[in-house]
């Protein structure tokens, strides 16, 4: 059983912008089935234009026409500019996907997969399912490599940071991977819920999940094959979008080759949308079990999509204290609208 937990405050205010008129504006304070973690929305910020996407083309096209000259993930860069691993293969290509290591890296197994050493600037209308096809496979194939290699590093996890909004410090599109002897502190939380679930209601929360929002169809995007796409009750960014698998596997290095197609399918099929609602810059982080362990009847390989303030010259930052140091988020996108505007024809 699915509880969407909800309450409204509201606080009265004399607004100048309504001549100091009383104005009553209403707080949405939602929390997340899963992981209990609340959030908030102001009905009234959702509303609010957005200054600046006006400019966006431009503060855009000056940051990727500056990131190319001497771009160290471009293909004439990248063998000599790029670090190479040691004990391993040095640095695995697949089609135009090019894997190496991370040069300040966060853990023992840190790589970066550059989409395409062909194109130094992919945007998000133009991220073929090809392009992830490849760089997953070839993410997915590291991590087998490197678990042989050390044994207790088991945690796989796929991530991508598009664009300087997003803390890319390189424009050209990649993601960070890393094989860890732990999971992430979320990972752990969203394994550790799911089964606390599994053992109440004896079923898993993800297929619950997707069946009570298909059904009522408020956040429900589609479907891309095995791979069912909604947008989250309790969001802690904007436009925050899960996909997840609905079969029963729970690390990425056991997805087959149609359900990886299926992921790539929807991923693109999300960016192109978003792309189209005037997000330039996301986060995205696929979450995985350990590589040893199939805990897919109450774990599915999952992940998550976030939308990050678009790169402007008026750039404000979407994180402040309520996020950062109170780890409560405060969002102004509405799941249901959202949902709406990238439900699959
Ligand atoms: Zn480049």
């Amino acid at each position: 059983m699915i509880i969407f937990k909800k309450k409204t405050l509201k606080a009265k205010l004399r607004n100048p912008l309504l001549n100091f008129a009383i104005d009553e504006q209403e707080i949405e304070l939602r929390r997340d089935p899963l992981t209990k973690k609340w959030c908030r929305i102001n009905i009234n910020r959702v509303k609010r234009a957005h200054p600046g996407l006006a400019e966006d083309g431009k503060a855009t096209k000056a940051v990727v026409e500056r990131s190319k000259k001497g771009c160290p993930f471009c293909q004439d860069n990248v063998f000599k500019a790029t670090p190479k691993f040691v004990n391993i293969k040095e640095r695995m290509i697949l089609n135009e996907s090019v894997l190496f290591p991370n040069l300040y890296p966060f853990s023992v197994f840190h790589a970066v997969v550059v989409l395409s050493s062909k194109k130094h600037f992919i945007d998000l209308n133009d991220l073929s399912s090809k392009l992830l096809f490849d760089s997953l496979r070839n993410s997915i194939e590291f991590f087998k490599i490197a678990r042989r290699k050390e044994p207790s590093f088991k945690y796989p996890s796929i991530s991508l940071n598009f664009m300087p909004p997003a803390a890319a410090s390189v424009v050209h599109p990649h993601f960070q991977i890393i094989l860890d002897d732990k999971p992430t502190f979320f990972t752990d939380l969203l394994i550790k819920n799911s089964l606390a679930y599994y053992k109440k209601y004896k079923s898993s929360f993800w297929l619950s999940l997707i069946k009570t929002e298909k059904k009522s169809r408020e956040r429900f995007i589609g479907e891309t094959g095995s791979f069912s796409w909604v947008t989250d009750f309790a969001p802690f960014r904007n436009n925050q979008v899960s996909g997840i698998l609905t079969e029963k596997v729970s690390s990425v290095t056991d997805l087959s080759k149609k359900q990886i197609k299926d992921l790539s399918n929807g991923l693109s099929k999300i960016f192109k949308m978003f792309w189209r609602k005037n997000v330039r810059s996301v986060n995205m982080s696929i979450f995985s079990s350990a590589i040893d362990k199939n805990i897919g009847s109450y774990f599915p390989v999952n992940l998550k999509i976030v939308s990050r303030p678009t790169l402007t010259q008026s750039y404000v930052s979407d994180i402040g204290f309520m996020e950062l140091m109170n780890e409560e988020p405060v969002v102004e996108t509405l799941p249901e609208e959202v949902a709406k505007s990238l439900r699959f024809a």
